[in-house]
């Protein structure tokens, strides 16, 4: 439902015109995620997978902490920005070769940590001895989502890894200079799908990128897959905190999260969609696909 927004409000948001994309905080992106993750493994059926992709994500942090600024160089923002294409595109990460140092900080960082479990231990194992070229072809299928040759084992460290490099890229940028797509539904940054979208506080809704956190601006009532305003529907369950939606569309059979701040403040997109499984299954059951995979879990192949 619309909500009705008082006479000042209108007029502010009439001054201030909405912000289309909001960029990563670097200082604090995974620190915020590892934080929810922690919050919302209290009492929750899955509370031993959040807790690991807690200490996951804030290796990222710690990861991201110690690495130099990114910057990304003035005609490269130009040429995408004439040709309204992405400024970081997912299927030029060859450029980006730091993203396997990265990863290998990320495991030595985890391989350290006491709770650590054995078969977590052995993943890591495993991903330190994968030759270059294997990282860099599960990369590539993660990235563009050729789901059948993604190992959900290792996807979400992998996944980890670049979320860094292109977060690192992201917070680098100036949100005035990167041009809109003619694609609503990709980031802007980067061209990646969505993990979830956020209506933040001052009632506008944003999508979240799920590689670079990235977030852009979409209107409600709307399905962020194929643009379709009839049949969207929201759906939910009483007991999931957050206020975590699952936004269904008749047009195209497919839906994807939606979060609302104003119910907690805390909501995290990637942290939210992850804890709220309970969610994609009822709706799954209900008939639609979801959009697009949470970067912290993936899907066998078969599943
Ligand atoms: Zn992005
Ligand atoms: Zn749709």
């Amino acid at each position: 439902m619309q909500r009705v927004l008082p006479s000042d409000e209108i007029a502010r948001s009439v001054a201030q015109p909405i912000p289309r994309l909001r960029l990563p905080d670097r200082a604090a992106v995974f620190t915020r995620r590892a934080a929810r993750l922690d919050q919302l493994a209290t009492d929750h059926p899955l509370s031993g997978y959040l807790r690991l992709m807690a200490a996951l994500v804030r290796a990222q942090q710690a990861v991201l902490d110690a690495l130099p600024p990114s910057s990304v160089a003035d005609d490269e923002l130009a040429r995408a920005a004439a040709h309204r294409m992405p400024v970081l595109p997912v299927n030029d990460h060859r450029r980006h070769r730091e993203w396997q140092a990265v990863l290998a900080q990320l495991c030595e960082r985890l391989a350290i940590s006491a709770d650590l479990p054995p078969a977590w231990a052995d993943l890591l194992l495993r991903l330190r001895q994968m030759p270059a070229a294997a990282l860099d072809e599960q990369a590539d299928s993660l990235l563009v989502g050729r789901m059948e040759r993604v190992d959900p084992a290792t996807a979400p460290f992998l996944m980890a890894a670049l979320q860094v490099c292109w977060t690192s890229l992201a917070a680098a940028l100036d949100a005035a200079r990167i041009a809109p797509l003619d694609v609503p539904g990709v980031c802007p940054v980067c061209g990646s799908l969505p993990v979830a979208s956020i209506v933040r506080g001052d009632g506008h809704r944003y999508l979240h990128c799920a590689l670079c956190a990235a977030e852009w601006h979409l209107v409600r009532a709307k399905c962020s897959h194929c643009d379709a305003v009839e049949g969207v529907a929201y759906r939910f369950i009483e007991q999931l905190a957050g206020g975590v939606r699952a936004e269904t569309c008749d047009h195209c059979g497919v839906y994807r999260k939606i979060l609302l701040q104003e119910k907690d403040q805390q909501v995290e997109a990637v942290a939210d969609d992850l804890a709220s499984v309970a969610l994609d299954v009822l709706v799954g059951e209900a008939g639609y696909h979801r959009a697009s995979a949470n970067p912290l879990l993936w899907p066998s192949a078969e599943g």
